[in-house]
């Protein structure tokens, strides 16, 4: 049996209304891609290519105009899909981690697996423990995100994503406000997650990350997937003039 795709996205587009109101800008441009099970797929491209747009709307953070995406055989748009359902199943990492900063790193791993995933307060925090020293922090269980470097912020913000048992993990720009000298530290997490199977579409601009990593690359720009392919095929033959010009200012 041939594993179906996990995420089918068919033609979707998003219109934003421009910022003065008058007029209106398309972020998604009829966009359509698969990822199937234990596949990394990296996008790239340049600032407000929508990349981000593009990860918000898999896991229903942002709506979409036209179109389908159907995870695990879940459409979105269908109005019996519980959201929040879907949401538990789809991990998300953002550049700026987003962690509650009233609570500790363990609580932040915790919590939501009492809340979202109804497991024991015992339970969770006996898993938010593990994960904490699986990404490497555990002796930071009980700080506070502002007592954190950025990295470790980001740790965390791994750890309490994968503490969902997520389906897929979506990454975007995880690396990109960290210092140069905890970048790799991340990457290296990241590459870990791929090698052991985790199915992940990872926004970034590392490109070595990319190369190494992913099965297959997608080069967005102005709204629309201009051309996919694997790393060998992308660096060193791309088709389009829009890639190769991306390619030579960030190579
Ligand atoms: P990227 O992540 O590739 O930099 P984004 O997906 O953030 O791009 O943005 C794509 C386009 O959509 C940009 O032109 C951006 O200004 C616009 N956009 C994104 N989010 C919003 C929003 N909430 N309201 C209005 N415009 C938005
Ligand atoms: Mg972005």
């Amino acid at each position: 049996m041939t594993a179906q795709p996990i995420v089918v996205v068919d033609r979707i587009s998003k219109t934003f209304p421009s910022a003065d109101g008058r007029g209106s800008h398309r972020a998604l441009d009829e966009v359509s891609l698969t990822i199937d099970p234990g596949e990394v797929l990296v996008i790239i491209g340049p600032s407000g290519s929508g990349k981000s747009t593009l990860l918000r709307t898999l896991n229903a953070l942002e709506s979409f105009d036209t179109g389908t995406i159907t995870i695990d055989g879940v459409a979105l748009a269908d109005r019996n899909t519980n959201l929040n359902h879907l949401r538990a199943e789809i991990g998300m990492v953002f550049q700026h981690f987003n962690l509650f900063q009233h609570k500790t790193a363990l609580e932040n791993v915790a919590l939501p697996q009492v809340v979202v995933r109804k497991r024991s307060r015992a339970g969770a925090l006996e898993r938010a423990r593990k994960l904490l020293d699986s990404v490497g922090i555990a002796d930071r269980a009980n700080h506070y995100p502002s007592q954190l470097s950025g990295g470790q912020q980001q740790r965390v913000a791994i750890a309490r994503a994968l503490a969902m048992d997520p389906k897929i993990m979506l990454f975007d720009e995880a690396t990109s406000a960290l210092d140069p000298e905890m970048v790799g530290g991340i990457l290296d997490l990241m590459r870990k997650l791929a090698q052991g199977g985790m199915t992940m579409a990872v926004v970034t601009h590392e490109m070595g990350f990319a190369r190494e990593v992913a099965d297959r690359i997608i080069f967005m720009d102005q709204g629309r997937i201009v051309e996919q392919g694997t790393p060998e095929a992308f660096f060193s033959a791309p088709a389009h003039e829009r890639t190769r010009a991306f390619l030579d200012q960030i190579l």
